[in-house]
């Protein structure tokens, strides 16, 4: 057989267009006993992060020491640099147990400044938020500040939650004069630039806000995590069981949020199985040799992963013959979004597939093409979806928790209509619990971490100067 499944979306599909698969079904499906193997060795590698010579990954101590008991109050700025957007949200907690208010605006981060110089980019930022406060005026006096928690969804080292050393930057950004430096004082160097009557009061990941935000609402839920153009899980430690926290001196039961930053498991390239596409994403990227764990599962990268595997197939005399595949052989041409839309295509022929190969790519292919496209396209979903229940499962087998709702937030999670229960049968697959037990939840609404999330950091950070204080 050409194939090692009989999928159903190949029925009736040409015998020449369907005799490379069995290769692609090699490289990219699972199996059960492969991710618990993947999963073994990333216990172990969150562990080591979390001693001082560390590992891989670096389980960032986000200085985040509490969950929020739900009484929180006041008015709080947030700003969330994510992938595409720049966020500002003004948000009001209200006495009133676990409710609030916010008005929000997005900017969009052009790409030069993604690629340009610090100052360029925290212009931008102090700009965009001197534009939104213009806009929606306070209405308090002007000469006292709004406390403000940034939301910044890289790796960075803390010292405490109102500074981060960026470790490196990851995704589409290469600003330069940023890496190796606290981006807490750049920042404030910008707003002050422009007498912005903010202050500075708590650096956040969107993990944080995402788990924050999520445990707000749920108490059950343990972990939160970003499935979008990154991958990434924050979960809540015992500080005693942090070996290179213990210098600091914390009280025995202080619990702290970790950032585990696991985009970078396996940089050592130890036990991921990586494919030549995966080679070649990686060595095409900003950073080769880095966030090897991400580049496998996240949204930045499935959409390229499909465009390599269609244009050597294309190459191998199966797919598009006599077609000009010119936009396709653009790199990053597709979008994880194609995908999406592809797999949610359940007409006869195929239609809204074929439009977006049309509009994207300005060719059109046959309905049987599109059908070993579609199989493609699940097989590349389905490994991410699986590799990333990875992730999730180990910080619940590391941490013993048996029964736990995650939070999980980010465009792709919430778009990907799949995508859940694909990592959810992986969970299952790894764990061998019973069905339920560790829950994938979407935010309730998405984007309430860098919202309410990282609004509660900083009334958290505040109520913590104020019991220093007192
Ligand atoms: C970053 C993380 C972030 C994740 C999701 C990764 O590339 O390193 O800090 O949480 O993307 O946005
Ligand atoms: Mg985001």
């Amino acid at each position: 057989s050409s194939f090692r499944y009989r999928p159903e979306i190949l029925e009736g599909v040409p015998e020449h267009l369907t005799r490379h698969l069995k290769q692609f079904e090699d490289w990219f499906i699972l199996e059960a006993a492969e991710l618990k193997k993947i999963t073994e060795h990333f216990v172990n590698e969150l562990g080591k992060g979390l001693t001082i010579e560390g590992g891989n990954i670096p389980m960032n101590v986000t200085w985040v020491t509490s969950n929020p008991p739900g009484r929180e109050s006041g008015r709080y700025l947030t700003l969330d640099m994510g992938g595409t957007n720049l966020r500002v949200c003004d948000v009001t907690l209200s006495e009133q147990k676990r409710d609030f208010e916010q008005t929000q605006r997005k900017f969009k981060l052009p790409k030069e400044v993604k690629s340009g110089t610090a100052e360029q980019l925290w212009d931008f930022v102090a700009d965009r938020l001197q534009v939104f406060l213009e806009e929606n005026p306070s209405g308090s006096q002007d000469n006292i500040s709004v406390p403000l928690a940034f939301t910044f969804s890289f790796p960075v080292d803390q010292q405490n939650i109102r500074s981060g050393v960026l470790q490196r930057w990851t995704k589409k950004f290469n600003v330069s004069g940023v890496e190796g430096e606290d981006v807490v004082p750049q920042l404030e160097a910008a707003l002050a630039r422009k007498n912005i009557p903010v202050d500075v009061v708590a650096l956040i990941n969107d993990t944080t806000g995402t788990l924050i935000a999520s445990n707000y609402r749920d108490p059950q839920v343990k972990v939160g995590s970003i499935f979008s153009t990154g991958t990434n899980a924050a979960y809540m430690e015992e500080c005693r069981l942090v070996p290179k926290l213990k210098e600091y001196g914390l009280p025995e039961d202080a619990k702290v949020i970790i950032n585990t930053e696991y985009g970078a498991f396996d940089n050592d390239r130890q036990i991921l199985p990586f494919t030549p596409f995966d080679h070649q994403i990686d060595s095409e990227s900003l950073r080769p040799g880095t966030q090897l764990y991400e580049k496998m599962v996240s949204g930045l990268y499935i959409g390229e992963m499909l465009r390599l595997v269609m244009v050597k197939l294309h190459e191998e005399g199966v797919l598009f013959q006599g077609k000009d595949i010119t936009s396709l052989r653009q790199s990053n041409a597709v979008d994880a979004t194609f995908l999406s839309i592809a797999e949610m295509d359940f007409s006869e022929d195929l239609s809204d597939m074929r439009e977006e190969f049309e509009d994207e790519f300005s060719f059109s292919p046959t309905v049987d093409e599109m059908k070993v496209c579609r199989y493609l396209i699940g097989l590349i979903a389905t490994r991410a979806a699986r590799l990333y229940a990875c992730g999730i499962a180990a910080i619940c087998i590391k941490n013993k928790t048996k029964k736990c709702h995650v939070g999980v937030d980010g465009s792709v999670f919430n778009k990907y209509s799949g995508f859940k229960d694909r990592a959810s049968q992986g969970l299952r697959d790894i764990l061998d619990w019973p069905v339920g037990e560790i829950d994938l939840i979407a935010l309730n609404a998405s984007e309430d971490g860098s919202g309410v999330g990282a609004a509660l950091a900083a009334s958290l950070a505040l109520n913590k100067v104020e019991q220093i204080k007192t």
